[in-house]
């Protein structure tokens, strides 16, 4: 069993009330390690080590060399990429593939793909007119936030992390890291990746902890944070709203989804299934992308359930890197205790259960593990609590409509808007629908692609502010304007 430490001013260090926790296996539920429970001595510490470097060497770099350090942390991850994929399957009981293909390398770009965002960033520049006949020019810098308090969540967590920590670095500022409780490892690692390519102390810090009345909690409220970005429950950005109101800080928020897929009859139906298929049920449905709500035209609506619930039925439930796997348990038994309850009120509200609803029957260790079964319902109205509320498990409704018109006003009609896919041959529709859905990513015939560089996330309630290439600039730097009299 593993001893998971803060990572404060480039070292590693212990809670100084002595206050740890278990952090447990998704898989069989073994304690895999004991963390250390940071207070607000801990964040305190983060904070002024933040602070410290600055105004230290790392304020003072060259920006050419600061990038050139944060493709050395790039390099560095891929060098240890069995100890990240390792971690991030330890933590979160995934498929092999899902982290060694997806969640892993992303992390590691997320560092590559920031740092040459910045160094390629223009300025703006006007030339105005004085009454003097002189003139002026004005043109603007961008400068580093400063401290950002970084709270990520645990579904995908190597990549949700780095992907606020690459950008706020590659714009000169520092941070104080809170990963979920449920997954503090892959931020731990990073910590010896800082150290081992020089990034100088107090640049990457990382306090581990909960959220109210924790560590969480301590670095949203903390008068020496700047700003505060945040992936996580729309709940959760309540609070977090309302801490960093004191202090008038800004938030960067990337939140919940319900998010639909609408499948016309005129679409290569096999791809849309396939489509569904992992948009709904990779990571056990644990994506803030994933497809909970789909939408699908009458005529292909009968093959289309047919051949999703054979999909799901295939799944094969196991271990990591055991042969074949392709379906992991979910984060936690108290996770699964909220899916569970969601799969009962399915059950209440007059759901057809298409296939699962239930719990898969497992063998030896693996019985002890957070396992669910893939799930699909049928004919419940849009009223009913699984087909309005995020469910974050691998489940869907999957509902038959008529014309374009009923299918928008089906889709927009959530409290979220983070994403939707549509899944049509038709160019003009595929137009048309993408310009009116209510939501900040649409997927046309596809799902879960999308070139960093462009705009991600949330509409309604799925979020605050966009990031992605040169959109997380608006966050992570102040613009500041300076007009000089010629
Ligand atoms: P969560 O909101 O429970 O926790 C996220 C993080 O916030 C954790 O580190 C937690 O400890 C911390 N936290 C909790 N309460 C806090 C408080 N009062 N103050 C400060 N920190 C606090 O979310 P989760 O269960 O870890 O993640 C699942 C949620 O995240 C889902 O709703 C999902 O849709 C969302 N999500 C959104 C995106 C996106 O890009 N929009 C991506 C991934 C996940």
């Amino acid at each position: 069993m593993k001893e998971i430490q803060h990572f404060i001013n480039g070292r590693f260090t212990s809670s100084s009330s002595g206050l740890t926790f278990h952090k447990r296996s998704p898989l069989d539920n073994r304690v895999l390690a004991t963390v250390h429970e940071g207070g607000q001595a801990e964040v305190d510490a983060a904070v002024m080590a933040a602070r410290g470097a600055l105004r230290g060497e790392w304020g003072r770099m060259p920006v050419e060399k600061r990038l050139s350090m944060l493709h050395a942390v790039a390099d560095e991850i891929t060098r240890r990429f069995d100890d990240f994929v390792a971690a991030e399957e330890a933590d979160t009981g995934q498929p092999h593939h899902v982290i060694a293909h997806a969640f892993v390398p992303r992390g590691a770009a997320n560092f590559k793909i920031f740092a040459d965002v910045v160094k390629n960033v223009p300025t703006e520049a006007f030339q105005m007119e004085t009454p003097d006949g002189c003139g002026a020019i004005n043109y603007s810098i961008r400068k580093p936030k400063g401290v950002i308090g970084v709270i990520s969540p645990w579904n995908a967590p190597f990549l949700l992390m780095t992907w606020k920590v690459g950008p706020a670095l590659a714009c000169g500022n520092t941070v104080v890291v809170k990963p979920s409780e449920e997954t503090p490892m892959t931020a731990t690692l990073l910590g010896e990746v800082m150290n081992a390519v020089g990034i100088p102390p107090g640049v990457y810090n990382v306090v581990h902890g909960f959220g109210p009345d924790s560590a969480g909690e301590f670095i949203t409220r903390h008068d020496s944070i700047d700003a505060i970005t945040f992936t996580g429950e729309t709940r959760t950005g309540t609070a977090i709203m309302k801490a960093a109101a004191e202090g008038i800080r800004d938030v960067s928020f990337e939140l919940g989804g319900k998010n639909a897929g609408i499948v016309f009859a005129d679409c290569k139906l096999d791809d849309a299934i396939e489509g569904i298929f992992r948009s709904a049920f990779m990571n056990t449905g644990q994506v803030c992308l994933g497809t909970e709500r789909v939408y699908v035209e009458r005529p292909v609506f009968e093959r289309f359930v047919a051949t999703l619930k054979a999909r799901c039925e295939g799944v094969k439930y196991g271990r990591p890197t055991d042969p074949g796997v392709n379906f992991g348990p979910l984060i936690s038994h108290e996770h699964r205790r909220k899916v569970l309850s969601y799969y009962d009120s399915a059950v209440k509200e007059g759901a057809t259960v298409v296939t699962g609803g239930g719990v898969p029957d497992m063998l030896g260790e693996l019985a002890q593990g957070a396992w669910v079964q893939p799930t699909i319902w049928t004919g419940l109205p849009e009223t009913a609590v699984v087909v309005r509320e995020e469910i974050f498990g691998p489940c869907c409704h999957i509902r038959p409509f008529d014309t374009e018109e009923e299918v928008l006003d089906l889709a927009n009609a959530n409290r979220y808007g983070l994403s939707t896919t549509i899944w049509t041959q038709n160019l003009s529709r595929a137009h048309r629908i993408g310009s009116s859905i209510e939501a900040g990513i649409i997927w046309v015939n596809s799902w879960f692609l999308r070139d960093l560089r462009t705009p991600f996330g949330g509409s309604k309630q799925s979020g605050i502010g966009r990031e992605g290439g040169v959109h997380s600039l608006e966050f992570y730097t102040e613009l500041r304007n300076i007009c000089i009299k010629i």
